[in-house]
């Protein structure tokens, strides 16, 4: 997983050489103040040379000068490096995720995707650039002071040294139990942003039921959960932070104790007993930076591997090798054999044969639930269909590209979904780039002209999240504008008129029957004075096509049709 991890550096290779070395030469400049001091009260004091201390502290100010511009450049081009990482990461994933089938978000919160998009991401940019330059500098500092204490008395610098790998042994044990504690809180995050995303969404449905309490009480409950989990984090580190702390101290008082000691002894002169007291202090400092990346590492690991899942995670629905660009459709559709099934469960479709001519208007009616919808989003392959085979003007819908599949089938559905944005850029969805004159061009087929008029802003008026702010009419007009701009040779409406009062429903009817004109269309309608105007009816029953003719064969034929007719007008 780590390589994984370091492909992400392969276009920053330079950067992180330059953030690298920066750090190394800063590392190593920190060990000049104690052999300058050394020096300073061994050989110079005794001597009374003040004009040369003086020039030695101005050497040391040069060298500072230096260290200053090493951390600016270390600060930021490192966090520059793991910026950038993060960035690409972020891209990635999204990229992926768009690619990601119908299936897929049935069986995924948005609220865990958008936290896995966006917290779980949030540590991988510190460790990229931390993990490596602190710890390689940590290892090069501490080598080197190591290196000067050998030289200044080699028994004392390997008492002292001892106590690095019991530091470095508390410092991963703790890193275990932390990664164990991170991957639990990332995971109740992404509970957290999915009860906090549905409950938003859904705040209309809370407050018409005054289930707020109830809706209060669930998320506490998420609430009480991250925080134990929270707190739990921060035992270990606690612990880990309070032995780290003590054992750092220890040594201080470890040197302090058998420094003054070597000192009577006259093993060491008191320049280099300072010398050392600060070495050792030099050397913490690189112990508690490995402490910190142990510390973080985990979080970024635990966040990397939530993204690796994620990215890894392959569309069930994509395109074949051989697909090909088709740039031109009649429409002419096939089914034939269709069998289709959600997630093990029984079949919904079983052998469905069905044909469309290009051009022709194919109402598809019966009961709530027999599958109409689903057959109809098995043509631009929302779903794969499970047997059979589907084709348009003779091609296996199979062997054409998604994206130029899919430009070809326009979908007017009961619910639209409108992005939170204005009139013009919602038009525009159908058509991205298309000029003022097509969308009023498109409005005014969609009869929205009026509504875009009264309006003080025109097409810029804000429509608020999922267009709040239209009303059912006005949002199913915005869609079948957006369609006219698509202007798609194959067309679905699904129930588009059903949850409009009757008024508003002939009155889209209109736009509706202008829109289907030249185009292959299915209309699937429960309410059959809707569907006059089909040339055929297919009527969807039992997992499969029950009976097709046009209004007249099929009452004579006293079949599903009569009885929907009869429930519906009548004897
Ligand atoms: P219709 O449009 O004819 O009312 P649908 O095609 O929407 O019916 O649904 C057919 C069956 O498939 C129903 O039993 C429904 O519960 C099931 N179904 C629809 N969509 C899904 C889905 N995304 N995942 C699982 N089952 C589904
Ligand atoms: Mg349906």
């Amino acid at each position: 997983m780590l390589r994984r991890f370091f492909a992400y550096y392969q276009p920053y290779k330079g950067l992180f050489l330059l953030d690298f070395s920066c750090a190394i030469i800063a590392a190593l400049l920190e060990l000049a103040f104690p052999i300058a001091v050394n020096r300073v009260v061994d050989d110079l004091l005794p001597s009374g040379k003040w004009e040369w201390i003086l020039w030695g502290c101005i050497g040391l100010l040069g060298i500072y000068a230096v260290s200053a511009a090493l951390h600016y450049v270390v600060t930021y081009w490192g966090h520059m490096l793991g910026i950038n990482i993060e960035t690409d990461m972020r891209k990635k994933l999204f990229d992926h995720v768009q690619k990601l089938s119908f299936r897929f978000f049935d069986n995924n919160k948005t609220g865990h995707l958008v936290s896995r998009m966006t917290n779980d991401l949030m540590d991988i940019g510190e460790i990229a650039h931390h993990g490596p330059e602190d710890l390689f500098i940590a290892v090069m500092t501490l080598a080197g002071a190591f290196g000067i204490m050998l030289n200044i008395n080699w028994q004392l610098a390997v008492l002292t040294f001892i106590i690095i790998p019991l530091m470095i042994y508390l410092s991963l044990y703790f890193s275990q139990k932390m990664s164990r504690a991170f991957k639990r809180m990332f995971a109740d995050i992404a509970d957290y942003n999915a009860r906090v995303e549905n409950n938003i969404s859904g705040i209309r449905v809370v407050q018409a039921f005054s289930n707020e309490k109830h809706e209060i009480a669930r998320f506490a409950e998420n609430n009480i959960r991250f925080r134990l989990t929270k707190l739990l984090t921060y035992r270990i580190m606690a612990w880990n932070s309070s032995l780290s702390y003590i054992l750092m101290k220890l040594v201080s008082l470890f040197v302090l104790v058998c420094g003054t000691w070597f000192v009577i002894q006259q093993k060491m002169s008191y320049g280099e007993f300072i010398a050392f007291v600060m070495l050792s202090n030099v050397f913490l400092g690189p112990i508690q930076k490995i402490n910190s990346v142990i510390e973080t590492y985990p979080k970024g690991i635990a966040g990397f591997k939530r993204y690796l899942e994620l990215l890894e995670t392959a569309p069930d629905v994509d395109d074949a090798p051989d697909a090909r660009h088709v740039g031109h459709l009649k429409g002419d559709i096939r089914f034939s054999g269709v069998k289709f099934g959600y997630e093990n469960k029984e079949k919904v479709l079983q052998d469905v044969h069905l044909t469309v001519r290009a051009g022709e208007t194919v109402a598809l009616v019966g009961p709530s639930g027999a599958g109409k919808t689903t057959l109809c989003s098995l043509l631009p392959r929302f779903y794969e269909v499970d047997e059979g085979s589907i084709t348009i003007d003779g091609i296996d819908i199979r062997q054409m590209t998604l994206q130029s599949l899919r430009s070809h089938i326009g979908i007017v559905q009961q619910d639209v979904f409108l992005f939170d944005g204005t009139i013009r850029e919602n038009i525009a969805y159908g058509k991205l780039g298309a000029t003022d004159e097509e969308i009023w061009e498109a409005a005014r087929r969609a009869q929205l002209e009026e509504l875009i008029l009264s309006q003080p802003e025109g097409l810029d008026t804000l429509i608020g999240e999922r267009g709040v702010k239209l009303s059912g009419g006005q949002k199913q007009r915005l869609s079948i504008a957006r369609m006219f701009l698509k202007n798609p040779p194959i067309l679905i409406l699904d129930e588009a008129t059903s949850a409009l009062d009757t008024e508003t429903e002939a009155a889209i009817q209109q736009a509706l029957a202008e829109l289907s004109e030249g185009r292959t269309t299915l209309i699937i309608a429960h309410r059959l004075a809707t569907i006059k105007n089909a040339d055929r009816i297919v009527v969807v029953a039992g997992q499969g096509i029950a009976e097709q003719g046009n209004h007249e064969q099929l009452l004579a034929a006293e079949g599903a049709y009569s009885r929907l007719h009869r429930a519906q007008f009548g004897a």
